[in-house]
């Protein structure tokens, strides 16, 4: 039986819930006094529920579409402003052990390269992604408990936030890996890591089962209440996501935003993030197979429904797509993007050689950290390097209040503006430079408090003139 409060996956992600969902979503596709409603509830930015989203989402009536995109729109400006939050992903190792029918890695792929990545590499490899300008990693691996096991996670998150190289950083780490005990979240908590992401794959149990026929991702259960021990471990910001194209979109949109409610409602935290991959070609897998896929159009409209359903929850999205779709998609909701990504373990330092690629799927969006960067810029988004929050204890509850009563915004615009300078004087190049000299100059004005925008202009001083770093509200 649906219960938001349960404990256990079969519960909170119930099928017959979603079943009724989908049912009630289609009676009501059309029914414009219920839409209307709906689109009012949602102006008043507190979320909509599993059912409320799955209407709006199955509406086929043009004006009321625009409506929605309107509104996503406007509450993407309200809660997060103009800023685009920067992120790279680092491929710590691709063996694993389970049988993920749509991924590169399951085992039974024998010829693509197996590789993990040394305490020496990752340090050569973070070299490379500090020398680019990035701040924030996403560290990501397969489920192998003899070769990527916790205590090599430990070692590698220690040595990346070891390094400093020249005034590079990685200030905030964090980790994408297999579905794990307390026990462990507890330690990648005392780690330091920022955001643990899983993504759902997809919540359609028979699904699931399906494509995950061997490995101990196979246990749907054990994978779909891994938020819960993470939870119940300290690790309050988690990344929630499916793989769009496994399932039908409207039961995976339904389940995700569950899964949120869940969440919510068992420990007052709502996701930290939610990812919108789409299945992609890769080594071994062909998209075609899989019956899925959604067109660039829906996948506009789950962003924007997803941006009104969940306010508060950072959207993420990867190099996975191309130019044209991240552009769309920045608008109606997105907060955080990739950019210069190797999808490979390894390959920023230097790339792989052709006949050893071991790459996860392959990248849409191939333009290096900088063009990403100016790109934003020239669309007068603010690229921010931030990750002040969690190392200023703002995470789980805490970062939640902030968010859902819009004061997150007094650090984020600062912070956005202080981050931005610190890439532009040390891995810019000088047209990228010049774009953001002026958007910054632009952009500080409308820090409202005055001794706030006071502090900012002087630490924007020192940045330039005294080569100080890490300034954060
Ligand atoms: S999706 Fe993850 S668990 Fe599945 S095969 Fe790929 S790396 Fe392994
Ligand atoms: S202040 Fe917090 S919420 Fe805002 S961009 Fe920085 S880390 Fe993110």
């Amino acid at each position: 039986m649906y219960d938001v409060n349960s404990k256990c996956a079969d519960d909170f992600i119930n099928h017959e819930e979603i079943l009724d969902t989908l049912a009630y979503a289609d009676e009501n596709k059309e029914n414009i006094e219920l839409i209307d409603s709906i689109i009012e509830k949602a102006k008043k930015r507190k979320g909509l529920t599993h059912r409320e989203a799955s209407v709006l989402l199955a509406c086929p009536v043009e004006e009321k579409n625009q409506e929605i995109y309107k509104l996503a729109e406007q509450i993407k400006k309200d809660f997060y402003g103009n800023r685009i939050v920067m992120f790279a992903p680092l491929y710590l190792s691709n063996y694993c052990i389970n049988g993920c029918t749509y991924c590169p890695y399951h085992a039974k792929n024998k010829h693509i390269p197996r590789k993990q990545l040394s305490q020496e590499e990752i340090r050569r490899e973070v070299i490379a992604l500090q020398d680019m300008g990035h701040k924030r990693l996403a560290l990501e691996a397969g489920e192998d408990p003899v070769r990527n096991t916790m205590d090599y996670y430990l070692k590698s998150i220690e040595t990346i936030y070891s390094i400093k190289h020249k005034n590079g950083a990685i200030r905030r780490v964090n980790i994408n890996i297999a579905a794990t005990t307390v026990d462990n979240y507890r330690l990648l908590k005392e780690a330091g890591i920022g955001t643990y992401i899983l993504f759902q794959e997809t919540y359609h149990k028979e699904s699931y089962l399906q494509l995950h026929p061997t490995g101990p991702k196979h246990d749907y259960n054990y994978h779909t209440e891994a938020m819960d021990r993470a939870m119940e471990g300290g690790v309050d910001d988690v990344g929630l996501g499916v793989l769009f194209g496994l399932d039908k979109y409207r039961y995976e949109f339904a389940g995700l935003l569950m899964h949120a409610e869940h969440l919510e409602a068992a420990f007052g935290v709502g996701p930290h993030t939610i990812s919108v991959p789409r299945l992609k070609h890769a080594d071994d897998i062909n998209p075609d197979d899989f019956d899925n896929g959604i067109d660039d159009d829906t996948f506009a409209k789950i962003v924007a429904c997803i941006r009104i359903s969940v306010p508060y929850t950072g959207m993420i999205i990867s190099t996975r797509e191309n130019q044209k779709t991240r552009e769309r998609v920045l608008h109606l909701g997105v907060s955080q993007i990739s950019g210069g990504s190797r999808t490979s373990v390894g390959g920023y330092y230097e790339p792989e050689p052709e006949d050893q690629k071991s790459e996860q799927f392959d990248v849409s969006d191939n333009r290096t950290l900088d063009e990403v960067v100016r790109w934003l810029m020239e669309m007068d988004y603010i690229p921010s390097f931030c990750t002040a929050c969690y190392r200023e204890g703002r995470t789980g509850d805490r970062f939640m209040s902030l968010c859902k009563s819009g004061q997150i915004q007094n650090c984020c615009h600062p912070n956005a503006l202080m981050t931005l300078k610190e890439y532009l004087m040390d891995y810019a190049s000088p047209e990228t430079k010049a774009i953001g000299d002026k958007l910054i100059d632009r952009e500080v004005l409308n820090v409202p408090n005055e001794k706030a925008r006071a502090v900012v202009l002087e630490n924007l001083q020192l940045i330039q003139q005294d080569n100080r770093r890490d300034f954060r509200f």
